[in-house]
């Protein structure tokens, strides 16, 4: 960030606010690991900051400290709109653009307070008084761990934001394996382990929190999987039905899109969940190497993400959705 933007910054928080600090719809591990450890920071500054989801977040998320005071827009809008109209200071969260907040974005539109954007998606949108948007980081929580050091506060940071923090890293580099990982991303959560992160517990408290039917939905979906080698390429469908055959709650499916791509010579690859109450076939995409499926989402799935890491959505059937991404494929380029 530059000089006077921090400036700028510092002066905005100079004085008691109330602060609205949104995550994206559907928020992961990042989205509200970003936000809370934000919430908590904010707090410590004597501001009066709230965190609002566009909707429910994941059960596997909801030990994170803090959770307890999230305020779901979809639950109660009209008492949750109200708090937003009344915020003087709104941040926004990984995510490049208000669409991604719902329904949310038509308040959020009207709103006249000012915006900090942090982000760490490809073409971010311009609605912020300050945008800190930079695709190299791996998280938006690395990315306020940085934004915290930029306003001079980062003898603030301890166990509680901190585990925050260390969570969405966890998470959006698959527990520091993405290419996004850098040395400098292992610097920071050494940082983070120095203020008291407990990082076996955080690591036990998002993987080893499975159900049964967790794990039973699980190997239906790798029993789904399709392998098209010709395009380097793997899928996983998992209709309505197996959903509710196994009780599904949200959560269940995150992180299943990847073992496609731990197939050997596979580069590519997709799960597409359908969703009977919001009409849609929410897909995910992951690719290893130089294949971009943000441009994929964006270009044939109304949706966008990173490089490597990007999901979208169909409004028609699960069928006619697959069989258009199978229609696709061979106009791709896979060996670049
Ligand atoms: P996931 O597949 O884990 O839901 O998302 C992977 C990445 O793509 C995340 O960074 C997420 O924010 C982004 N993403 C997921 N779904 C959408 C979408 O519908 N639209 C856009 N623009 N990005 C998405
Ligand atoms: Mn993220």
């Amino acid at each position: 960030m530059k000089e006077e933007e921090i400036k700028g910054i510092l002066e905005l928080l100079a004085s008691p606010k109330k602060i609205a600090i949104i995550p994206h719809r559907s928020p992961d591990g990042d989205a509200m690991g970003s936000t809370l450890g934000l919430y908590h920071f904010l707090r410590k500054l004597n501001q009066q900051p709230v965190v609002i989801a566009p909707n429910e977040f994941p059960e596997f998320l909801a030990w994170l400290p803090g959770s307890e005071d999230v305020l779901i827009y979809e639950k109660n809008k009209e008492k949750v709109g109200a708090i937003l109209q009344d915020s003087e200071l709104i941040f926004t969260l990984d995510f490049n653009a208000l669409h991604r907040t719902g329904e949310m974005e038509n308040v959020l539109n009207k709103l006249t307070a000012p915006f900090i954007m942090i982000d760490h998606h490809q073409k971010p949108d311009d609605y912020a008084l300050y945008t800190y948007s930079n695709t190299k980081f791996g998280s938006t929580c690395e990315m306020i761990y940085n934004f915290i050091t930029f306003l001079g506060h980062k003898d603030l940071i301890d166990q509680t934001i901190a585990t925050c923090l260390y969570t969405g890293i966890v998470t959006d580099s698959g527990s520091f394996r993405f290419p996004t990982t850098t040395s400098e991303t292992h610097r920071v959560a050494a940082g983070l382990l120095d203020v008291g992160v407990q990082n076996g517990d955080i690591h036990n408290s998002l993987f080893d929190n499975n159900s049964y039917h967790r794990l039973q939905l699980l190997g239906r979906a790798l029993q789904n999987m399709k392998v098209l080698p010709e395009f380097k390429t793997s899928y996983i469908t998992l209709t309505q039905e197996e959903l509710d055959e196994f009780h599904y709650v949200k959560g269940d499916t995150e992180g299943i899109v990847n073992y496609g791509l731990t197939i050997k010579g596979i580069l590519f690859t997709a799960i597409f969940i359908e969703n009977k109450e919001e009409g849609i076939i929410k897909i995910s995409f992951r690719s290893q190497g130089s294949f971009d499926v943000n441009q994929f989402a964006r270009n044939y799935f109304n949706g966008g993400g990173h490089i490597n890491a990007a999901g979208g959505k169909s409004t028609i059937s699960l069928t006619e959705t697959v069989a258009l991404f199978e229609s696709i494929l061979p106009q791709q380029n896979f060996n670049a």
